[in-house]
C-alpha cells in the first residue's frame, strides 16, 4: 500500500520531461505560424506602408486597394483604406468603401461602432454634415461616446445651435478639460442673440449663466454693460463695463467708447474722457488713443486734445501714433514742407492698414475685424484684444 502512495507521488516527477516536450513543440508549431503569415502579407501591403512614408497618399491607396482586392472581408484593410481615401478628399469612394463594409454580416458590435465613426467622418469631410451629425447622434452613449460628442460639438458650433453645444460640452466635461471656457462663450452668443431682440431678461440671465461658468469671462461684462445701456441704466453700465479692469484689463479698450457714453449719458463726458486717459496711461497696451482724441476734441478742443493725445504717444511710441502726430502737426508746418508730410502720412495709413491687426494666438490668423470665435482654428478668445504690429 505504501509502495503504491509513492509511485503516485512520482508520476508528477516523471511526467516533467513529456510536459517541457509538449511545450516546445508548441512553441514551434507557434512560431511556424507566425512565420507563415508574416511570409503571407502581401507585397502590396509593405508597397503601400513605403509610399505612406514617402507621403505618396495615391500610390498607397492604390497599393492598399489591390490588396483589398486580394483579401476579401478584411476588416482592418477595409476600414483603414476607406480612411486613406478620405484624407485624399476622394470623400465618394470613401463612403461607399465603408457602406460596403457595414453591410457586411461579421461587422457587428464595437466594429460596427467604429465603421459608423469613420462614415460619419467622411460625410462631413463630403459637406453632408446633417448625415454625419444623424450617425455622431446614434454613436454618443456607445464605446465611440467621446470622438461622437467632440464631433457633434463641432457641427453645433458650426450651425450656431448653442444649447446643443452647451449639452454636448458638458457631457465632454472632465478634470483636464472643463470647457467652461467654452461654454461661457456659447451662453455669450444666446446672450447676445437675446439682446438683439430686445428680450432684456433671458440675456441677463445667460449673461449670469456665462459669468456662473467663467467667472472671468469679460465678454458677458460687455453684453451686461450694452443691456444696461440699452435699459438707460448708465450707471450700471459703468459698473459692468469697469468690472472687466479686473477680469482682464487688456479688454478694456473693446469698451472705451461704450463706456465714455454711459458717463456722457449721466452727464459726466469729462469725467468719463479721465477714465480712459487713467487706463491708457495705468495699461499701456491699451488700444485707445484714437477715442480719447477724438473725445477729447468734442469736449475740449484741438489744442487740449492734441497735447493729451501727444503725452499718450510719448508713453508709448508706434506707428499708430506717428500718424496721429503728423496729423496733429500738419497745420502749423512751412507750405514747402506740408505737401510731403501729407505724403509721409499717407505711407503710413498704408502700412497701418497692413501692419497693425488683431491675430490669433492660436493659429496666428490676422484680420482687421475682431473675432470671439477664430475663423481659421476654432478656438475662442484667442484673438489678441488690441490690434498689434504684426
Ligand atoms: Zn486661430
Amino acid at each position: 500500500m505504501e509502495n503504491a502512495n509513492i509511485w503516485w507521488l512520482l508520476i508528477p516527477i516523471l511526467m516533467l520531461p513529456i510536459f517541457f516536450a509538449m511545450g516546445w513543440f508548441a512553441a514551434r508549431v507557434d512560431m511556424k505560424t507566425v512565420l507563415k503569415q508574416a511570409k503571407t502579407v502581401p507585397t502590396g501591403f509593405y508597397n503601400s506602408l513605403d509610399a505612406l512614408v514617402d507621403k505618396n497618399t495615391s500610390r498607397a491607396a492604390r497599393n492598399l486597394a489591390e490588396v483589398v482586392d486580394q483579401q476579401q472581408n478584411s476588416y482592418d484593410l477595409n476600414l483603414t483604406l476607406g480612411k486613406l481615401y478620405r484624407q485624399r478628399g476622394e470623400n465618394d469612394k470613401a463612403i461607399a468603401m465603408h457602406q460596403a463594409l457595414l453591410a457586411s454580416p461579421d461587422t457587428v458590435g464595437e466594429k460596427r461602432e467604429r465603421v459608423l465613426y469613420e462614415l460619419g467622418l467622411n460625410y462631413k469631410s463630403a459637406g453632408l454634415v446633417d448625415r454625419a451629425e444623424q450617425i455622431f447622434l446614434e454613436l454618443k452613449n456607445g464605446n465611440m461616446a467621446k470622438q461622437a460628442n467632440e464631433l457633434l460639438l463641432h457641427i453645433f458650433q458650426q450651425d450656431r445651435d448653442w444649447q446643443q453645444a452647451i449639452e454636448t460640452a458638458k457631457l465632454l466635461a472632465h478634470d483636464e478639460q472643463t470647457y467652461q471656457f467654452e461654454i461661457a462663450q456659447f451662453y455669450c452668443e444666446l446672450a447676445q442673440a437675446a439682446l438683439f431682440q430686445s428680450d432684456f431678461q433671458t440675456a441677463r440671465e445667460y449673461v449670469q449663466a456665462a459669468l456662473n461658468a467663467n467667472k472671468k469671462c469679460t465678454r458677458a461684462n460687455m453684453i451686461l454693460g450694452d443691456i444696461e445701456q440699452k435699459q438707460g441704466n448708465f450707471q450700471a453700465a459703468i459698473n459692468a463695463y469697469s468690472a472687466i479692469e479686473k477680469q482682464n484689463y487688456a479688454y478694456l479698450s473693446m469698451v472705451g467708447e461704450k463706456l465714455y457714453d454711459a458717463y456722457d449719458a449721466l452727464g459726466k463726458p469729462q469725467e468719463g474722457l479721465n477714465v480712459l486717459i487713467g487706463y491708457s496711461k495705468t495699461f499701456l497696451q491699451l488700444d485707445l488713443l484714437n477715442v480719447i482724441h477724438e473725445k477729447s476734441l468734442l469736449l475740449n478742443g484741438e489744442s487740449v486734445a492734441n497735447q493729451t493725445a501727444l503725452e499718450l504717444i510719448r508713453l508709448k511710441p508706434d506707428l499708430n501714433g506717428m500718424y496721429r502726430l503728423l496729423g496733429f502737426q500738419i497745420s502749423t508746418l512751412n507750405p514747402l514742407w506740408k505737401n510731403d508730410a501729407d505724403m509721409m502720412r499717407g505711407v503710413l495709413a498704408q502700412q497701418l492698414q497692413k501692419s497693425r491687426m488683431y491675430r490669433c494666438r492660436h493659429c496666428h490668423f490676422k484680420s482687421q475685424v475682431y473675432f470671439w470665435h477664430c475663423p481659421a482654428c476654432n478656438k475662442w478668445e484667442t484673438f489678441t484684444p488690441n490690434k498689434i504690429e504684426v
